[in-house]
C-alpha cells in the first residue's frame, strides 16, 4: 500500500481526524518518513493543522470538508476516540481507516471495553451498567463504598467520573449526569485501592505483528496525568504481566495502530485493567527521546502495515512531565530559557493558541541513568519554566 511514498510525483498522504498534539507529533514522524499529512479539525491553526497545506478546518461534521479530506488522503487514522463511528464507516467506504470502525465501537464505550476484556479473563474492577438511579444504590449495596460512577462515553481527564463516597452522594451523581440537557449513560465500578497507576503502549499492524513498549508508571493529580516514569519502578515480573495484559487487550479488539492501556497496581500487587485508548497515548510521549522507535512512528508503521520498529529503550530511564496551563490567555510561555538550560531535557510545545487552567500545552522529557534521577531532572526543568 505504501509503495508510492518514495515516489515524489505521488506522495502518500496520511489523513488524520483531529489536529491536536497527538496529530502534531504523528505528523512530525510522518514528515520524517517522507509522507504528507491531511488534517481535519474544527477551526484553523490547530497544532497539526498549521503544519500542512491539507488543512480542513470545517471539521468532519461538515460533509463537504469531510469529502475533500477523504479525496486528498490515501488512508485515514485518528488522534482521538470521540469520532462518531458512522463517520468512520462513511470514510471506510472509500479509504482504509485504522483503527477500524469495528474496533472503535468496542472501545468508545467504557462498559463494552470492560465486558469485552473480562470475557477473556483480564482482571477489571467489579462493574455494572447503570440504567436507573436505583442501580447505583444496588451497586453500593453489592460492592460497598466508595465506588466510581463513570460516563460510558466521552470521558477524558476524569471529566466523566464521580466518586460516590456514600449513599447520600447518589442523588447528586444521578442529577449531574442524567438529569442534564444531554443525559450521559453511566457505568459503576468498584473503587480500586492502588499503590501505582501503570500504562503500556502497544502497536499492532494488519498482519497481526505486535510491538509492546515498556510498562511505565503514570502519576495523576485531580484525574489528569501529570507525569510518567519509564520504566515503572516496580518488579520486572509485574511489568511483564502489565505488558501481557495490554497485548491481550489489543488482540481481543483486533486493534490496528497504537493503543494506550491504563492499569492499576493494587496494594495486593494485582494488575487490574482500567481503560484502553485507541490512539497514541500521553504515557508514551517519552518514547520520542527514550526509545529506538517512537509510538508515533510505530503508529504510522502499524496503520500502513509496515514492519514495526524496536520499542526498547535507548537510555536507562526517562521522566515525562506535562506542561499544564496555569493561567488563561495567550498560549505563548513567558520564558523557556531556564528549562532549556537543563541538559538531557527535551521541550515539546504544541503551539496551542490559548492557554487555560489545566490544558495540556506541551511536555518535557528528561533522560537519565535512573528513574529517580530522571524525575528530579525533569522537575528541576519544570521549576524553571515560566508561563
Ligand atoms: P478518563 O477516561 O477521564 O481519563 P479514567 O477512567 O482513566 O478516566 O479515570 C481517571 C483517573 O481516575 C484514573 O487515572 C484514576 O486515578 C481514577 N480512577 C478511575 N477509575 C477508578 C477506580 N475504579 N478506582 C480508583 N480510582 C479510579
Amino acid at each position: 500500500m505504501l509503495s508510492s511514498i518514495y515516489n515524489p510525483s505521488s506522495p502518500f498522504v496520511l489523513g488524520i481526524l483531529g489536529g491536536g498534539q497527538l496529530a502534531k507529533m504523528t505528523s512530525l514522524a510522518a514528515y520524517r518518513m517522507g509522507l504528507q499529512v491531511a488534517v481535519i479539525e474544527n477551526g484553523e491553526g490547530s497544532p497539526a493543522g498549521m503544519m500542512t497545506k491539507h488543512e480542513f478546518p470545517g471539521g468532519w461534521a461538515d460533509r463537504k470538508q469531510l469529502d475533500a479530506f477523504i479525496d486528498v488522503s490515501d488512508m485515514v487514522t485518528l488522534e482521538n476516540e470521540f469520532v462518531d463511528p458512522d463517520v468512520l464507516d462513511y470514510i471506510a467506504e472509500r479509504r482504509f481507516v485504522y483503527p477500524s470502525p469495528a474496533t472503535m465501537r468496542l472501545v468508545q464505550d467504557k462498559l463494552i471495553q470492560k465486558e469485552t476484556f473480562s470475557k477473556i479473563n483480564i482482571p477489571t474492577p467489579q462493574f455494572a451498567a447503570i440504567a436507573q438511579k436505583s442501580d447505583l444504590l444496588s451497586f453500593g449495596k453489592a460492592h460497598g463504598y466508595p465506588f466510581v460512577a463513570k460516563t460510558r462515553r466521552l470521558g477524558y481527564d476524569g471529566y466523566g467520573n464521580s466518586t460516590v463516597k456514600q449513599e447520600s452522594d447518589i442523588d447528586f451523581t444521578w442529577r449531574r449526569f442524567m438529569e442534564s440537557e444531554n443525559p450521559r449513560p453511566l457505568l459503576a465500578e468498584s473503587f480500586v485501592t492502588f499503590s501505582k497507576e501503570l500504562a503500556v503502549v502497544v502497536a499492532r499492524n494488519k498482519r497481526g505483528d505486535v510491538a509492546v513498549y515498556p510498562c511505565v508508571q503514570t502519576i495523576q493529580q485531580g484525574h489528569i496525568c501529570v507525569s510518567v516514569l519509564a520504566p515503572a519502578p516496580i518488579d520486572e515480573q509485574l511489568r511483564k504481566r502489565a505488558q501481557e495484559i495490554s497485548v491481550a487487550c489489543v488482540e481481543a479488539i483486533e486493534g490496528i495502530g497504537v493503543f494506550g492501556i491504563e492499569m492499576f497496581l493494587t496494594v495486593d500487587n494485582e494488575i487490574v485493567f482500567n481503560e484502553i485508548a485507541p490512539r497514541t497515548h500521553n504515557s508514551g510521549h517519552y518514547t520520542i527521546e527514550a526509545c529506538h522507535v517512537s509510538q508515533f512512528e510505530n503508529h504510522i508503521r502499524a496503520v500502513t502495515n509496515m514492519p514495526l520498529g524496536s520499542t526498547s529503550m535507548r537510555v536507562p530511564a526517562a521522566c515525562m512531565i506535562n506542561l499544564l496551563g496555569e493561567r488563561t490567555g495567550n498560549g505563548i510561555p513567558d520564558s523557556v530559557a531556564g528549562l532549556l538550560s537543563v541538559s538531557d531535557v527535551a521541550l515539546h510545545l504544541y503551539g496551542k493558541k490559548d492557554v487555560r487552567l489545566g490544558r495540556k500545552m506541551g511536555h518535557l522529557t528528561a533522560t537519565a541513568e535512573t528513574t529517580d534521577a530522571a524525575f528530579s531532572k525533569a522537575n528541576s526543568a519544570l521549576d524553571k519554566f515560566i508561563w
